[in-house]
């Protein structure tokens, strides 16, 4: 467990990194989430638990905007996420954000998904500096430098003139996280980032966010990797059927209430 974080995070209790009320999503007929509640306090580490099908990858695209909600809220830095307040004749009303403010909303965010997705005919250090020269527009020599800095945030300095197909699956997870933290986003969003790939290449990247966890990078983390959950979490979030059905300190996988989460738990262990 992070102890600067934690200590942090109760100084900074004023402003959530992440503030979700009440979200519902729904495609047509499907009720995918049926309103979740989670507040994650700056440089902490959350991770989400449950059963494929509970929602949990739609939680983070809406954290993301990838998706829209249904209903409810979200907040990331103490901002709603895709909407402003606007008042018309005395009342209070939703405007819909337009595609630049939600994009500069979207860049608060790092993601890092199973699937990698890395450019195959870019090396490694190419990949990395993509986004801050197309997206942010940084000049090519210093987008370089910041690149160097991030594949050797993630142990991979060396491998910088790589093309992915002569990296691992945990090397190629790496660079997407350097790609990610490229960006110098506040939060950083993990879909199952080790569930693609053989388990002896797992620990690489745990490792990898471990110590970004450590440097104080506030971090949410859908994972079934349980020894991770007790190590690196501040907080633990088990969803069940699109709802939270258990919260708390990581603590509770070794002394689980609910009994969804407890036979959870006796098949992930
Ligand atoms: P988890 O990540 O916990 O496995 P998901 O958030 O991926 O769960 O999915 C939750 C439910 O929503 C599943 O029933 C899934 O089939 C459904 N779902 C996810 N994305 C879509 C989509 N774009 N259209 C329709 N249904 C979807
Ligand atoms: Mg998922």
């Amino acid at each position: 467990m992070n102890t600067t974080a934690t200590a942090a995070a109760a100084a900074t209790a004023a402003t959530p990194a992440v503030r979700a009320v009440q979200v519902h999503k729904a495609y047509g007929s499907l009720h995918v989430l049926k309103g979740v509640d989670l507040t994650v306090a700056p440089g902490t580490v959350t991770v989400m638990l449950g059963p494929s099908g509970s929602g949990k990858s739609t939680f983070l695209r809406l954290i993301n905007q990838l998706e829209t909600l249904t209903g409810g809220s979200i907040e990331v830095d103490g901002e709603l996420i895709g909407y402003r307040h606007v008042t018309k004749n005395g009342r209070d009303m939703l405007q819909t954000l337009d595609d630049r403010e939600i994009a500069a909303q979207r860049a608060k965010l790092g993601m890092v998904f199973q699937r990698f997705n890395l450019f195959p005919h870019m090396t490694a250090l190419e990949n990395v500096m993509e986004a801050p020269i197309h997206v942010k527009g940084m000049k090519k020599a210093e987008a370089r430098e910041l690149a160097m800095a991030e594949l050797e945030r993630v142990g991979l300095g060396e491998r910088a003139g790589h093309y992915p197909a002569e990296l691992s699956g945990g090397q190629q997870q790496r660079v997407a996280i350097a790609r990610a933290l490229a960006m110098k986003p506040d939060i950083m969003l993990f879909d199952e980032p080790t569930s693609a790939l053989d388990p002896e290449l797992v620990g690489e990247v745990l490792n990898v966010m471990r110590s970004l966890a450590d440097e104080g990078m506030t971090m949410i983390v859908v994972t079934h990797e349980i020894g991770f959950a007790r190590e690196v979490a501040d907080q633990i979030v088990f969803m069940a059927d699109g709802v939270v059905v258990e919260k708390g300190g990581p603590e509770i996988i070794d002394n689980p209430t609910e009994p969804r989460f407890k036979d959870f738990l006796q098949h992930v262990l």
